[in-house]
């Protein structure tokens, strides 16, 4: 497992930001963690990166509990803090041999060069820190967090406060990350990156967790939390005429539930999402004489289902 939550709870003060969170990162997954504003996101990243020292529950990166061997955690880990603390009136090399520095890497030189080239800052690298587009500046939050060649990383926010061009770069940069640049060949990175956008978590990730007031509500598959609520199934659908009291004729098929008439000729039907009912509406067609011009299932979006589990 290279992260693993175990009922966590973080209270500030009296105030609970976390209660009570499990879950667990596999190898070479890249995870996104949904949540809106406050909803716990950064103080769940800064425990697993031994910034903030949780109030209860256990959580171990790469086998290593964060509380006992926070030097083995941070030697695994590469965090990118929401604010992206930079020092402006350094140079990028000089920074990011700095940061080697701090990691006590031998080659310092070539290991800054590596991550230049890697994050795509190689025109940018003899500018000044506080010169540079946020877009670049992210790139060297970037290139500090995997200097040390760590094996997760966890990113909050990372595109957060970039143009559209550079979440577009950013993003294809944190896809690269996680699945090419693993110590082992073929199994990236592990990366858990925070952020608030669905359709973001959706564009990266291959698993989303969404995280509301402090609650995991969701764990799963872009794809499976599609289902994640138990819903009916809607299915639009087209004839090319329309028969006597067609709704009504329409509710008895096995499975409807509701019926509800768009058009003269369109109609949408709700159904158990257990059955599909797709080959029955072919039949009542056929039985009736009409043809299907259009059928479709509508299919529930992630953006809503991220709208609905986070808000009463
Ligand atoms: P997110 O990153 O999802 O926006 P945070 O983890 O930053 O959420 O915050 C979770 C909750 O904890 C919020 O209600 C926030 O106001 C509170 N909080 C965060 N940091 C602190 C702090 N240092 N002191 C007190 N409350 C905090
Ligand atoms: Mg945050």
């Amino acid at each position: 497992m290279s992260v693993s939550v175990k009922n966590i709870t973080k209270f500030y003060g009296s105030q609970k930001a976390l209660d009570n969170v499990s879950f667990e990162i596999n190898p070479g997954e890249i995870v996104g963690f949904l949540g809106p504003n406050g909803a716990g996101k950064s103080t769940m990243m800064k425990i697993i990166s031994c910034y903030l020292p949780q109030s209860s529950g256990k959580v171990s990166v790469c086998g290593f509990d964060v509380e006992e061997e926070s030097l083995e955690v941070r030697r695994n880990i590469g965090y990118l803090p929401e604010n992206n603390p930079l020092y402006a009136d350094m140079y990028v090399k000089e920074y990011l041999e700095f940061i080697a520095g701090i990691h006590k890497l031998n080659n310092k030189k070539e290991k800054a060069n590596e991550v230049i080239e890697m994050v795509g800052l190689t025109p940018e690298r003899n500018k000044k820190i506080g010169a540079l587009s946020k877009g670049y500046r992210q790139r060297v939050g970037l290139a500090h967090s995997i200097i040390h060649n760590p094996r997760v990383l966890i990113l909050d926010e990372p595109t957060s406060g970039l143009d559209p061009n550079q979440i577009i770069e950013i993003r294809q940069l944190i896809k690269t990350l996680g699945r090419e640049r693993g110590e082992i060949a073929g199994e990236g990175k592990t990366v858990l990156m925070s952020t608030h956008i669905m359709q973001e978590a959706e564009a990266i990730c291959d698993r989303i967790i969404i995280i509301n007031k402090g609650k995991i509500v969701a764990d799963g598959k872009a794809s499976e939390i599609g289902n994640f609520k138990e819903k009916n199934q809607k299915i639009i659908v087209e004839f090319n005429d329309s028969i006597p009291l067609i709704s009504e004729a329409l509710l008895k098929i096995n499975g409807v539930l509701f019926v509800s008439k768009q058009k003269e000729t369109l109609f949408k039907i709700e159904a158990d999402s257990l059955k599909d009912i797709r080959p029955e509406i072919f039949r009542f067609a056929v039985e009736n004489k009409l043809s299907v011009l259009t059928m479709q299932k509508e299919e529930q979006r992630l953006e809503d289902i991220f709208k609905e589990l986070t808000t009463e």
